[in-house]
């Protein structure tokens, strides 16, 4: 075992071969914290981070809860503990909802939702065990706002939400963080081929909607107005935060993506208040 008093802290990230991922792992390692980075082929993280005496580069494919097993085994051996857990691992898919096909919808559940709930059931044991650490899982812009072109990516988002604000209720007790970060758009492969599913199946019937983000997805991508650089430096700061938040919006274009979601919600629950008060059992009347 490689002692893990050597280091402040050790952190568990999957999907850390580039993107997000690579960039919080880098910056971790550089403030010479102890990383054990995940992904798809643990070569790919070598390449990119090249090999340093903090980091352990893992198999995992999040899709696959026995090797999530396994690599939180590996890094257990190797650290002694896991402070973090960054659940990054993630990709988006591009159609309208009726455009997606149930293998599609099926395949990106199976990677953002039901493989960080793999991941997060196979980590928490040990920091239960030790009552610290903190569970980042990285939504999403699309997680507070659906919009249309990514329903389906947005509800995979929705649900990370879901799941996060009930462990930050579950584990708060047990002296265990829990933060959903969402990021609005940043600059990583995520809307190249390699990383972004795009549903074939094309409905004339959506063009003026998902088929106008097809085709500002090619645009956008590249030139996303965030860095993932400073992403990463965010949450070095999210994690020295003696109390960090339930939420960590990133991005200009979330913080305005929040404010208009408050305002339409506000205006529209005003509107049918009425209705929407009208549906309780009527209150006995007192005698
Ligand atoms: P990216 O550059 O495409 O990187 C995605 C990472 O996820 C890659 O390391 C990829 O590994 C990995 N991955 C995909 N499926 C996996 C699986 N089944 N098992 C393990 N690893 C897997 O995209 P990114 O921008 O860094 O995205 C990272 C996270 O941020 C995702 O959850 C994404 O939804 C979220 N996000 C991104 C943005 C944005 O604008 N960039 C905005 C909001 C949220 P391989 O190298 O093996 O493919």
């Amino acid at each position: 075992m490689n002692s893990s008093s050597n280091f402040p802290r050790v952190w568990f990230i999957t999907g850390a071969s580039r993107g997000i991922g690579a960039r919080i792992a880098a910056a971790a390692l550089g403030r010479g914290d102890a990383v054990v980075a995940t992904a798809r082929d643990a070569a790919t993280v070598t390449q990119r981070l090249g090999a340093q005496s903090g980091l352990l580069a893992v198999d995992l494919d999040v899709t696959d809860e026995a090797q999530a097993g396994h690599a939180v085994a590996a890094a257990l051996a190797h650290f002694g503990r896991i402070d973090i857990l960054v659940n990054n691992a993630g990709y988006g898919l591009m159609g309208a909802v009726e455009e997606s096909s149930a293998d599609e919808v099926r395949r990106l559940y199976e990677t953002n939702v039901f493989g960080l709930l793999h991941v997060t059931r196979a980590v928490l044991p040990q920091m239960r065990e030790h009552r610290r650490g903190h569970v980042i899982n990285i939504s999403s812009l699309g997680g507070y706002q659906s919009v249309a072109g990514f329903g389906v990516y947005c509800s995979t988002k929705f649900a990370v939400e879901g799941i996060t604000e009930a462990l930050h209720a579950e584990l708060a007790p047990l002296g265990i963080h829990a933060t959903t970060v969402e990021p609005g758009y940043f600059r990583t492969e995520f809307l190249e081929g390699q990383s972004l599913a795009t549903s074939p199946r094309v409905l004339a019937d959506y063009a003026a909607t998902s088929g106008r983000i097809r085709e500002l997805a090619s645009q956008i991508s590249l030139n996303q107005p965030g860095d993932p650089e400073r992403l990463a430096q965010a949450v070095l700061r999210l994690v020295d935060a003696d109390t960090p938040p339930l939420r960590l919006p990133l991005g200009t274009d979330t913080l305005a993506a929040i404010a208009a979601k408050h305002v339409f919600v506000e205006t529209e629950t005003a509107a049918w208040r009425e209705l929407a008060a009208s549906t309780d059992f009527p209150k006995a009347h007192a005698s």
